[in-house]
């Protein structure tokens, strides 16, 4: 491709995207991304983080990623394989097994480099994979490097995974067959059915993938996942979570057998070819689980504070579609006004991302909610009396 055909490529490409009003620039935030944050120099109520417990500023959090850099300094030097594995990693892992009951653990990187990773590692183009069609883009991803077939079942429909699994089975063409979803939809808030999947996966001879990045602080004992959260111990063979969302931090996990993390300590690629986390975020994770572990207070808050922010929204009369978790979408429907009505909040103050087609389908675009422990419930009044003050200044309500 020469340098031309390249241009020619991006410039088009830009400009469609612009025509389609999807050309958006990052916003920049100045400080910490608290509950009340300045974004673009304007200071505002965060409703986007995925910070759910307010760990990322979290003091123990920020002491024990200082303590790590000056024993260990800024970076690992290596990749786990060779001269990268530090104390604090494997300390990490172990306390993340007993957080989640589970025999071991391998960190990744990040919940991104952990699916794309594990999910080929384990499948093969002999294999199939079913999987949820609102599944995340690094399970997509990881499922298309895999090169085994994928079989894509209608969003948490039981009935649709059992007629695409039972053909699959019957076609006696795969060694393998593999269940993956998330364990709470990110758009939708919604969570999966694990006890079903986990019926369907034993009739038919499947092996269950629950990618927890939403529930992993939010779920179950804790926050320790939609594991606990069914009383499903022992019975779903590959738990995924991630360090960045409720932790605070970065990095993505697996939990599971012995013998899994062991394969994937020899075959899952970015924890062979890519650095190691740093010794600071090894440290503040590790942190953030042994608070975790120690108490259900963080846990209980950002629920506490999920519930009163869905019943003001329920109670003004927003649609907020069957969200069962802290991730409430405000439906709009129509792409335009839901850009516009994003716009139009943080203008008022509060920051709450609009979210289209096609990160969701066509014409159920909506504003993201995230609402975490750290919001205050005059924080929350006031975002709720602002979305009320826009929406009827848009006719949206
Ligand atoms: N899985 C799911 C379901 C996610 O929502 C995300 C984050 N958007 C990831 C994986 C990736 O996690 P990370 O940000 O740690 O790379």
């Amino acid at each position: 491709m020469s340098g031309k055909a390249l241009h020619q490529f991006l410039s088009e490409n830009l400009e469609e995207l612009k025509s389609k009003g999807l050309y958006r620039k990052l916003p920049v935030v100045t400080g910490p991304t608290g509950p009340r944050c300045i974004i673009n120099g304007k200071e505002v109520i965060n409703l986007s983080s995925n910070n759910y417990l307010g760990l990322a500023n979290d003091p123990r959090l920020k002491e024990a990623a200082i303590k790590a850099i000056e024993k260990y300094g800024a970076g690992s030097g290596a990749v786990r394989t060779i001269v990268g594995t530090l104390d604090i990693h494997e300390e990490l892992e172990e306390k993340l097994a007993k957080f989640k009951k589970a025999e071991a653990v391998i960190a990744f990187q990040s919940g991104f480099n952990c699916n794309m990773g594990t999910v080929s590692a384990l499948m093969t183009k002999d294999d199939a994979i079913l999987s949820d069609e609102l599944n995340h883009a690094s399970i997509i991803d990881g499922c298309r490097l895999s090169g085994a077939k994928i079989l894509r079942y209608k969003h948490s429909d039981m009935d649709d995974l059992r007629r695409v699994i039972k053909e699959a089975k019957e076609s006696n063409q795969y060694k393998k067959l593999m269940i993956i979803t998330d364990g709470v939809f990110s758009m939708d808030g919604d969570i999966a059915k694990l006890p079903e999947i986990v019926e369907i996966a034993e009739e038919f001879e499947a092996f269950t993938y629950v990618d927890d990045a939403h529930a992993s602080g939010v779920l179950g004992k804790n926050g320790s996942g939609s594991v606990s959260h069914f009383g499903l111990y022992g019975k779903v063979d590959c738990q995924i979570g991630t360090l960045s969302k409720a932790l605070g931090v970065v990095g993505g996990y697996v939990a599971g057998t012995k013998e899994l993390i062991d394969w994937l300590k020899l075959r899952g690629r970015p924890f062979l070819f890519s650095t190691a986390l740093t010794p600071a975020d090894a440290a503040a994770a590790l942190k953030a689980v042994e608070i975790l572990s120690e108490s259900p207070d963080l846990v209980e808050k950002l629920w506490e504070n999920a519930r009163y922010f869905k019943d003001k929204m329920k109670g003004a009369g927003f649609d907020i579609g069957h969200s069962e978790t802290p991730i409430t979408p405000v439906i709009v429907g129509d792409e335009a006004k839901c850009m516009q009505f994003s716009d139009e909040l943080f203008k008022e103050g509060v920051f709450a991302q609009g979210i289209a087609f096609p990160t969701v389908p066509r014409g159920t675009a909506r504003v993201r909610n995230m609402i975490t422990a750290s919001h205050t419930k005059d924080m929350i009044d006031e975002a709720v009396e602002i979305y009320k003050k826009v929406a009827e200044k848009m006719d949206i309500l």
